[in-house]
């Protein structure tokens, strides 16, 4: 079945996508073809040819492909051209993801090497390439013949799908990168070091954020998409790639820009990915996944941790103690509450046994009095739980003031007292526009002046 089809001067274009291999291709009139050209290209697409149009992948194509684009001519080598039958491309969003390499489970990436008729172990030389060695070529991976790096660089084209816009440092080490997908929207991820040797990633898992927390800059141009899995992956690859050779990523927190638990079927593919031994070889207990705090999405995220053994961290946005101050700067918690929230975290360490972490963010005047305190601590105190205090990183816009170091020691101190683990999450990356969502809008607005 088509993805799509539509007519063009009478002739009707479909886009397919191929059992085999996930391809997406275009019909287009052949104007020169011999038949040893065609036998060729109809093997290694593995797609179908019919006398008068061959089906082409998409990244045959002056690609890449964008929507609204009319299909260039295209020059296969001396002997072959595709030209397009007219019409402008419409290709579903989807179908713009189907050839990324990294959009592949294990079995589908199996299927498409049984199909060639490859040895298994081509796998595994690929992956370390990829994971590994973080090269982004197929053509690099001289260990495999070059038959097979064409056949792999035609199929998928590169590895990575997305470009990176910019790139920025802060004194502390900290990196942004600002990547544009296929299709235009872009979001960013961030690289953190520290003395103890953590390299940490933080990474995006949605095209801005349907909470709009009041304070965070993710949710001011409202919610996008959902990134896929390869996009979640494709964060942390360029990330990794940043280190140097003998350094590789060491932690993940999902806190970059959207919410989580919205998109958790992308994300914990892609974290699969991050942890398995011939994939980034991150340790489960080392990756952190943030949530503004939806009940369903914990006990789903609690069941999928039930089911494949991998207990990640899990980290709530509480930011309050009492559901009128919450609701007053997290509007989603208008459709839940704090103790429907904590019910669903203690279920998800009853499950998993993995202490569940309350981050809050203090916002002066408003979250920090005295009497937050006691409340939040009657909240937590008979929960195996650890706040983590993160002073404001403010947004212009948003209006909310960072409260004083002595402040943020007060709050700590006082939280302490009253028998409650803390650990403060100091400012990093001030300078590179670090607070979620913020590099994002100052691009959105063409401000590019960074705070
Ligand atoms: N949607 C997820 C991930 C958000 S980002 C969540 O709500 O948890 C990770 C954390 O940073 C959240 O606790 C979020 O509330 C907080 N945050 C967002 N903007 C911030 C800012 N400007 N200063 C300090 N913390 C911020």
């Amino acid at each position: 079945m088509p993805n799509f089809s539509y007519q063009s001067r009478g002739r009707k274009v479909a886009v397919l996508k191929t059992s085999a291999s996930h391809l997406p291709i275009v019909a287009l009139k052949i104007v020169d073809e011999t038949k040893a050209g065609m036998e060729r290209s109809a093997m290694t697409e593995g797609v179908r040819c019919s006398p008068s149009f061959h089906f082409v992948p998409f990244r045959l194509l002056l690609t890449p492909p964008k929507l609204g684009h009319t299909p260039q001519r295209i020059t296969k080598n001396k002997n072959s051209q595709f030209v397009p039958i007219g019409g402008t491309m419409k290709p579903s969003r989807q179908s713009l993801f189907m050839n990324n390499f990294l959009e592949l489970s294990s079995t589908e990436l199996a299927k498409i090497v049984d199909d060639w008729q490859l040895p298994a172990y081509r796998i595994t030389q690929i992956r370390r390439w990829i994971f590994a060695r973080k090269v982004t070529a197929f053509e690099q991976m001289t260990d495999l013949p070059k038959s097979v790096r064409t056949l792999l660089s035609e199929h998928f084209g590169t590895i990575l799908s997305g470009n990176e816009l910019s790139r920025l440092q802060s004194d502390d080490s900290t990196q942004k990168l600002l990547i544009e997908w296929n299709d235009g929207e872009r979001i960013e991820c961030v690289l953190l070091q520290n003395h103890r040797h953590h390299r940490t990633a933080c990474v995006s898992t949605q095209v801005g954020c349907a909470m709009r927390c009041a304070f965070c800059a993710s949710g001011m141009d409202g919610f996008v998409r959902n990134l896929t899995r390869g996009e979640i992956l494709e964060q942390l690859l360029r990330l990794n790639a940043l280190l140097s050779d003998n350094e590789r990523l060491t932690h993940v927190v999902v806190m970059g820009i959207g919410e989580p638990l919205l998109n958790l079927d992308a994300l914990l593919s892609a974290l699969d990915e991050a942890t398995s031994t011939d994939g980034l070889d991150i340790s489960v207990r080392r990756v952190t996944i943030s949530t503004v705090g939806i009940p369903a999405g914990i006990r789903k995220l609690a069941e999928a941790v039930v089911q494949s053994g991998k207990g990640y961290k899990l980290a709530v946005s509480l930011h309050a103690p009492n559901d009128e101050l919450r609701s007053q700067f997290i509007p989603y918690n208008r459709s839940t509450s704090i103790a429907e929230i904590l019910s669903a975290t203690d279920e998800y360490f009853g499950k998993t046994g993995r202490r569940v972490t309350f981050e809050y963010t203090l916002l002066k005047g408003v979250n920090d009095h005295q009497e937050h305190v006691a409340q939040l601590a009657d909240l937590l105190r008979k929960r195996t739980a650890i706040v983590n205090v993160i002073p404001l990183n403010p947004v212009l816009e948003l209006g909310f003031r960072a409260p004083s170091s002595g402040a943020v020691l007060r709050f700590v101190e006082q939280l302490e007292e009253s028998g409650i683990q803390v650990k403060v999450r100091f400012r990093r990356g001030n300078k590179i526009a670090a607070a979620c969502g913020q590099l994002r809008r100052c691009r959105l607005s063409e401000n590019l002046r960074l705070p």
